[in-house]
């Protein structure tokens, strides 16, 4: 019997579909899953290093693990953004490791653990993918059979001063249109009500042909493939994440002529002053980015906008932190995810002096939180009495009488229901709304 696998993944649906797919290849070679690293005779972690203090939760983690199964004779393997990242140190890092796989070698996972298994020491493969090495998963690959993220671009060639991912996940690769669409159009068939087509940057996909697009017209690759995948009929479609620079008008028309293209889009800001926007290399000022979210709200759909806001970057003045919460105001966001400036090794932010105080970043924190709050109070409240397409999820954290589910813009809406609605698309009416969550009853 071949070797059982415990696998943990921290960080993004990008790490979410890598683990996937590792789990796959794996499975394929006859290797087992379980729950439990326990159970396991090889332990593996996928890895996030988007924040320093993510990547240290790895070696935390690792010597968690370690504490509890030293002398167990297990073997212990990183792959991920930070086995990319930082290679053959971590076994100088993590003397209990036996294998790093970065992100561009997960197809070659079982070659690895293989050569772990019969002798070879620190094994290390941070390699960039094979031209023959495809992405393609089957639907029996997913956890569930309702929701699959499917990558459609790997890495970012953007730069920006602050963020790690162009050092950990590479430059862009594009998937083949035809491939993505053939592996959504079998998730349909399987019963699949969701696909979220997934990367760090989706706007910029851009394949090497244009196979599969050639009956859908767009002024830009990803528009093109957005409505073949909407053409393939799949009841729900999402797409994250977009970069503002990149993000076409097209993609708000093609949202109106199909109405499986989900009512959300998510555009991170990160400042609402040009000053800031400058030294983190976004590569807009924030009128352009104002004249996108006008294009937005345009639509004759109600879309939902949601944001990234990094408060406390380098030489963020209080006129700089006044512009972004002027821009906060404007745009109507349905939902943000706020971010303390920290500082990650590695980027060029790093060189530059962290010179906000940590006090200021939490009160400029807490300001945006507030504004926040009071903004989405209302726009949460105008859905009471609407009705909306659930996709349900599962059974409430908060009560066991209630399932949650989300709608297709990206709510979080509550309702009462049993396990036997899991999985199924149904119409909710809304009944009552919090800031961050809807509550509603089955509509009949
Ligand atoms: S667009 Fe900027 S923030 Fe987003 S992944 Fe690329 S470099 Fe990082």
């Amino acid at each position: 019997m071949k070797a059982k696998i415990y696998l943990e993944t921290h960080g993004c649906q990008m790490n979410v579909a890598d683990s996937t797919r590792a789990t796959k290849r794996l499975s394929s070679e006859g290797f087992q899953f379980v729950q439990s690293y326990d159970d396991a005779d090889i332990v593996i972690l996928n890895t996030c290093s988007i924040r320093a203090r993510a990547e240290s939760k790895v070696f935390n983690r690792l010597g968690q693990i370690n504490h509890n199964t030293i002398g167990k004779g297990k073997i212990y393997g990183v792959m991920g953004c930070v086995a990319q990242l930082e290679g053959e140190e971590l076994f100088r890092r993590s003397t209990m490791l036996d294998f790093v796989c970065g992100t561009g070698a997960i197809d070659r996972l079982p070659s690895l653990v293989s050569r772990i298994l019969s002798g070879e020491k620190k094994v290390l493969d941070t390699g960039q993918r094979l031209s023959n090495e495809n992405w393609d998963l089957q639907p029996a690959d997913h956890d569930t059979n309702h929701t699959a993220f499917v990558p459609i671009i790997e890495g970012c060639n953007k730069f920006c001063s602050y963020c790690i991912v162009p050092f950990s996940r590479g430059r862009e690769i594009s998937r083949p249109a035809v491939e993505i669409i053939k592996e959504v159009t079998n998730l349909r068939d399987s019963g699949f009500k969701e696909v979220q087509l997934i990367g760090q940057n989706v706007n910029s996909y851009k394949p090497k042909t244009n196979e599969g697009l050639e009956e859908f017209a767009g002024a830009t690759p990803f528009i093109r493939l957005l409505k073949a995948v909407a053409a393939t009929g799949t009841n729900r479609i999402k797409f994250t994440t977009s970069f503002p620079k990149d993000f076409h008008a097209g993609i708000v028309e093609a949202m109106n002529e199909y109405q499986n293209l989900c009512n959300w889009v998510h555009l991170p800001v990160q400042s609402g002053s040009d000053v800031i926007l400058k030294a983190m290399r976004r590569g807009y000022k924030s009128a352009d980015y104002l004249d996108k979210v006008a294009a937005i709200h345009n639509s004759h759909r109600n879309v939902a906008l949601t944001t990234d806001i990094i408060v406390g970057f380098p030489g963020e003045n209080e006129d700089d932190f006044t512009s972004t919460l002027d821009l906060l105001k404007q745009c109507n966001f349905h939902g943000v995810y706020i971010f303390k400036y920290s500082e990650r090794p590695g980027t060029r932010a790093a060189n530059m002096d962290d010179d906000v105080a940590d006090e200021v970043k939490t009160e400029r924190f807490q300001q945006v939180e507030n504004l926040q709050r009071e903004v989405q109070i209302k726009i949460y409240g105008s859905y009471i009495g609407t009705k909306q397409m659930v996709l349900v999820k599962g059974i409430s954290a908060r009560s066991e009488a209630d399932v949650f589910g989300h709608s297709t813009c990206n709510k979080v809406i509550n309702f009462k229901g049993g396990t036997d609605l899991v999985g199924r698309v149904v119409e909710v009416k809304v009944v009552a709304a919090k800031h961050n969550s809807l509550y509603g009853e089955l509509a009949h």
